[in-house]
């Protein structure tokens, strides 16, 4: 049977071109880089990076260096970044496939250097600095040290320092102190490895609340993930429509069922909910099995019938309730779990609130048996 029957995840990659343009109208003396890692953020990398391309994203960004060999060998040849990596990675098969990738470490470098040896390709290498995220990246009080290396492993031309980078750790809360603490810092980094007499291309330190708010933290590059699928990073950075973007994901199943049930009926398990009088109650077709957060059972929002209605009991593995009250629906009907929001449907961060968490979860969380539409 064909699963879009049940439930589909319909992505708009025209709003996600849209994106694109506003994003770079935000940034307009910054190149766009496409971060499409986990899937573009459960949207579906090859299809989100192809949009992006086409509207203008000079570069694309992924966490594990199998996921930009994947765009690779499907076809992408722009600039390609990937950050995230583990002793004995596929160094050698990043270098050769003209991906740009990131070192925070010593051991890093010299890893980096030996594939570059192997292959007799000259390595393109973004250094990564600490800057107060306490994630990845070089601390301050190593970061001489890492840039001295990379000179000497430009001097020999095994390798290239294109970028030299940093990650925020509080850009969605406006304001926060830490934001000034790490442009300062980041600029220190920076006039250090100039000094050295490392020049590369970009240098970045942006994600999406960093690009929407804080314009001197543009540099070069921005690294745009969650508006790039039209989702605001957070409540306290604002809404997605008031940066002119358009979410690109809706979720919705089909009702598997309808039933009329009376007073006092314990639904999903545990009976977390029992029917306050003769009802009607709808099956939705989606559990936590395809990301639904069995965390929002009891709060989830659901749009059946143009009414809002929230999960009733448990989320299950494959399928959770809603409670119609008086109203009715037919088996087949679509219940919207989320969307752009525009015809009456809740959001991914209406889900986010409802689950407390952040609606980069909800998104990326979908779960692969949802299929995805593109339209
Ligand atoms: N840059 C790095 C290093 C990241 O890890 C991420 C995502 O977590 C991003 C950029 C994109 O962040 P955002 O989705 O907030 O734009």
């Amino acid at each position: 049977m064909n699963d879009e029957l049940r439930a589909r995840a319909e992505i708009d990659l025209g709003a996600i071109r849209a994106n694109v343009r506003a994003l770079r109208d935000r940034a307009p003396g910054a190149e766009l880089m496409a971060v499409v890692k986990s899937d573009a953020y459960g949207h579906g990398a090859l299809p989100c990076a192809r949009a992006a391309r086409a509207a203008g994203a000079a570069w694309l960004g992924t966490a594990t260096p199998q996921e930009a060999l994947a765009l690779r060998a499907a076809g992408d040849t722009g600039r390609l970044l990937c950050w995230l990596w583990t002793p004995g990675g596929p160094w050698r098969e990043a270098i050769e496939a003209d991906v740009d990738v990131s070192a925070s470490a010593g051991w890093a470098l010299r890893e980096i250097v030996a594939a570059a040896r192997a292959s007799g390709r000259t390595a393109r290498v973004h250094l990564k600095a600490d800057t107060g995220l306490g994630r990845g990246g070089c601390p301050p009080h190593d970061w001489a040290e890492l840039v001295a290396a990379a000179r000497a492993a430009e001097a020999e031309g095994v390798l290239r320092v294109t970028g030299l980078w940093s990650h925020f750790a509080c850009a969605d809360e406006p304001g926060h102190p830490s934001i000034g603490a790490q442009l300062d810092v980041f600029r220190s980094a920076l006039a250090t490895a100039e000094r050295a007499g490392l020049r590369p291309e970009v240098r970045h330190m942006a994600n999406s609340p960093a690009l929407l708010t804080l314009p001197e933290a543009h540099f070069d590059l921005v690294r745009s993930g969650i508006s790039l699928y039209g989702v605001s990073p957070g409540p306290e950075v604002g809404h997605s429509a008031d940066f002119g973007l358009r979410p690109a994901m809706t979720l919705a199943g089909r009702l598997a069922s309808v039933k009329r049930v009376p007073g006092g009926h314990g639904v999903s398990y545990g009976h977390h909910y029992v029917t306050p009088g003769p009802t009607t109650l709808a099956l939705v077709p989606l559990g936590y099995a395809d990301g639904i957060p069995r965390h929002a059972s009891g709060t989830g929002p659901v749009l059946v019938g143009g009414k809002w209605r929230t999960v009733a009991g448990r989320v299950a593995m494959d399928q959770f309730v809603v409670d119609l009250g008086g109203d009715t629906a037919a088996a087949g009907d679509d219940a919207v779990l989320f969307g752009p929001g525009d015809a009456g449907e809740p959001t991914a961060q209406d889900w986010a609130v409802a689950a407390s968490t952040i609606a980069y979860e909800i998104v990326t969380r979908i779960g692969t048996r949802v299929p995805r539409v593109y339209v």
